[in-house]
Parts: structure tokens; C-alpha cells; sequence
């Protein structure tokens, strides 16, 4: 089967192909691949090539694809059951290492996807607060639910217009977007909004935007913010949790929010998000307290297998500084490369999650981002997928290494990407 027939047939069935709107290819023209199995750093599309993968589901294989730790932990729950619909040993465990590691929650509540952690955590912080504002950054992404797919003009204090067809403009009119890294927009926003904001919830690295990463200050000021105002900090880490350390971004970066979201790497490939934060606040999530908020899935022992096997490897091997040399192997060698032929770019890297833009400035929020050469970079993916490099179909994605990536690995990806270029 061709990866060409099999979109077409894709087509037909599902909107654009897909079941997650940027897997069409849409930003970067060609051809979608179709995939057949994937293992370690390397992936395969149904016409039998292989690619190196720097996509990585997005962010979740830390490990690389079909670890065999996990993929032992997974055989052998499945064959005790697939779900129970009550409480099962593994979310103890799991709740455990989260609690241990994470260093600002002491209670946590399991769901299926990020999306469902970030909506779940609004809710709360609206019913612990009972105010109804949230601010949010622009350019950050929280999963799509309705408050939080609000994209507002730029400026002070912008009260949200919809960002897509399907919400209402009295939903969205309750988000407030704010420029990333720009702590006196949000000041300002607090002074004329504060005793109605319920909280702010900021990706602590921004990912979604690319890389983006907080100027000195930036997190600690919204802390700061909201506990002058009563109102809470989120933050989203559904990326960079124990992507960027064990205890993920806040314990980078020492800054303490109410709550925090997690996912992508805590299911270590199956659907799991979770969301936690001190205890007098995750005390008000039913059962416990009003604020509902459940899930039919929700605690699956297979996911729960995963993340467990997931996590306790990551703590042993502690392969943060390992993984952060690698990536440096491979982004100081594509800047040369890029260099030598005269592309300007600006790379924004942190541990094992890079982007790499096509400007000569520096990129510090959604603006400047936006200021990247997209029509190049379309060129760049294409010529790199042809070569048979995997990066995200976007520019406003992160690529991502993991441990399973070898010294030997990068080199390879690099000679490929030299050769991509000078097709250029
Ligand atoms: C991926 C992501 C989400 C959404 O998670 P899903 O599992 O795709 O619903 C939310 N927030 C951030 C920061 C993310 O990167």
C-alpha cells in the first residue's frame, strides 16, 4: 500500500485525513506519510522507508518508540484486563512518583489527554476562586477547549474574540490573552481585571509556538501576581513535565504554581493526562469537594502500566544532561550548516526540545515568532522528509530527541539535513 492511496482512502473518512488537525501536512504542502511501525529513534511509513524521528509523537516518547520496559509493562497488564472502572493499584503508583517528583503537588487527579487536564483545571480554579477570568498567553497552546483556543490581537489586557468557528464569543469573552513575557501587559490586566481573575495558566517553556523560553522573572512575576490578587497560577506542563527535569519546568525555573497540567510523557505513549496541585485546592475536585469532574477511562490500568514503567526508568537513568549534550550535537550542527549557506535562523533550545526559526532576530513571544520564514521553512521539512529526517510539520512545534537518539544518530540525521540543503 502507498502512502499516496492510503491518505486519499484517509480522506474520504476522516476530516483532512486526520484525527489531529497539523498531521495533514497543511503548513508544509506534500504529502502526508502514512505510518507502519516505529522503534527507538526510527519510524517507517507504509512504503517500507525509514526516517529519523525527531517528531516523537509530539513529545510523549522520552524513552524513543516501543521501549521494552514499557512495552513489558503494557503485555503484562493487558492480559488482566484493559479497564476497570475502579480504583487500581497502578494509580496509586503512579500517584506517588508524581507527588514525589513534582515539587508543587501534593494531590493529583488522573484524566485521558492534556486538553482534559487543562479544562479540568480551570474549572477548578473558577470554583476555588469563584471568579470567572482566565489569562492565558498568546501563542500558548492548553488543548482545545473552548476558553482556552482564545488567539487575541495583540495588546494590553485584550478581551478574547473566538479563536475558531463553534465559541460562543461569551465564552471566549472570559479569556484574557496577554503577551508572552511580558510581565507589565500583565500587570496592567490585573490592575483593571484582578478581583474578577479566577487564574493565569502559562506554558512555563512555550512549545507551542515553537520554543519559546521565559525571561528571567517572567514566571516568578505571574506567581507573585496572582497571590497579590488572589487568584491562581497554573502552570501547563504537558510538555516540558519531566521532559526538562524530573520535576519538570518549576523545578528549573523555582517557581511554585497552584495547580499544575501534565501528560504527553506521564502516559509514556498511551492517553493519560493528569492534573494536581496543593492539597487544599485539589481537595475541592469531587468526590472530595463541588467542583465535578470525571472520566469513564479515567485511571486505565494500561496507561497507568506505561507511565509508571516510563517514569521509573527516566529516574534511574536521569538522563537530563546526556540528553541536553545530544541536542546541542545536533543544533550547533544544523546552525553551521545553515550558516554556511547563508539561511539567517535563530535556534531557541532547552534540554531535549529545540526549534529552530527562520529569522535573523531573537524570538521571545508569538510576534516575533511569527516573524519566521514558514514558506522556507515548508522547503526545509520537505527536503528533510525526503532525505528521510522527521521534524514537525510546523513551524510552531518543538522538535524532540530522546534516549534512545545515539551520538551516531545525529551525525546521520545531520549528513542528511547537509544533504536536504543542497537541494536547497
Ligand atoms: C499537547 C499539549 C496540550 C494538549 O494535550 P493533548 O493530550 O493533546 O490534549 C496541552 N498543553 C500543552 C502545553 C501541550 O503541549
Amino acid at each position: 500500500m502507498k502512502n499516496r492511496e492510503l491518505f486519499e482512502r484517509a480522506r474520504a473518512l476522516m476530516p483532512g485525513g486526520v484525527s489531529s488537525p497539523v498531521r495533514a501536512f497543511k503548513a508544509v504542502g506534500g504529502e502526508p506519510i502514512i505510518v507502519s511501525k516505529a522503534q527507538s529513534s526510527r519510524i517507517w511509513d507504509v512504503e517500507g522507508k525509514e526516517y529519523i524521528d525527531f517528531l516523537m509523537s509530539w513529545g510523549p516518547l522520552i524513552l524513543g518508540h516501543a521501549h521494552p520496559k514499557v512495552v513489558r509493562a503494557v503485555h503484562e497488564q493487558v492480559l488482566k484486563g484493559l479497564s476497570y472502572g475502579l480504583t487500581n493499584e497502578h494509580e496509586i503508583t503512579l500517584a506517588e512518583l508524581v507527588v514525589s517528583y513534582v515539587p508543587s503537588v501534593q494531590m493529583v487527579r488522573f484524566v485521558s489527554s492534556g486538553t482534559e487536564a487543562t479544562m479540568s483545571a480551570i474549572r477548578l480554579a473558577r470554583g476555588y476562586t469563584g471568579r470567572k477570568y482566565v489569562v492565558k498567553f498568546d501563542g500558548c497552546y492548553h488543548g482545545h477547549g473552548d476558553s482556552l483556543l482564545v488567539n487575541a490581537g495583540s495588546g494590553v489586557a485584550t478581551l478574547g474574540i473566538p479563536g475558531t468557528p463553534g465559541v460562543p464569543e461569551e465564552i471566549a469573552g472570559l479569556t484574557i490573552v496577554v503577551p508572552y513575557n511580558d510581565l507589565s501587559a500583565l500587570e496592567e490586566t490585573f490592575r483593571r481585571y484582578g478581583e474578577d481573575i479566577a487564574c493565569v495558566i502559562v506554558e512555563p517553556v512555550a512549545g507551542n509556538m515553537g520554543v519559546v523560553l521565559p525571561r528571567e522573572g517572567f514566571l516568578q512575576g505571574i506567581k507573585d501576581l496572582t497571590q497579590r490578587y488572589g487568584s491562581l497560577c497554573i502552570c501547563d506542563e504537558v510538555i516540558t513535565n519531566f521532559r526538562l527535569s524530573k520535576g519538570g519546568a518549576q523545578e528549573l525555573f523555582r517557581v511554585e504554581p497552584d495547580i499544575t497540567c501534565m501528560g504527553k510523557i506521564l502516559g509514556g505513549g498511551m492517553p493519560l493526562g493528569a492534573y494536581g496541585g496543593r492539597r487544599d485546592i485539589m481537595e475541592k475536585v469531587a468526590p472530595e469537594g463541588p467542583v465535578y469532574q470525571a472520566g469513564t477511562l479515567s485511571g486505565n490500568p494500561v496507561s497507568m502500566v506505561a507511565g509508571i514503567a516510563t517514569l521509573e526508568e527516566l529516574f534511574r537513568l536521569n538522563p537530563y544532561q546526556a540528553l541536553e549534550e545530544l541536542t546541542k550535537r545536533l543544533t550547533s550542527g544544523i546552525g553551521e550548516l545553515l550558516t554556511r549557506k547563508g539561511i539567517h535562523h535563530c535556534i531557541n533550545q532547552i534540554g531535549s526540545m529545540f526549534t529552530i526559526f527562520f529569522t535573523d532576530g531573537e524570538v521571545y513571544d508569538y510576534e516575533t515568532a511569527k516573524r519566521s520564514d514558514r514558506e522556507l521553512f515548508a522547503r526545509f521539512f520537505r527536503a528533510l522528509l525526503k532525505e528521510g529526517v522527521l521534524i514537525p510539520p510546523s513551524q510552531f512545534e518543538a522538535w524532540f530527541l530522546s534516549t534512545a537518539h545515539t551520538e551516531e544518530d545525529i551525525d546521520i540525521a545531520l549528513e542528511r539535513i547537509d544533504r536536504a540543503l543542497s537541494s536547497f
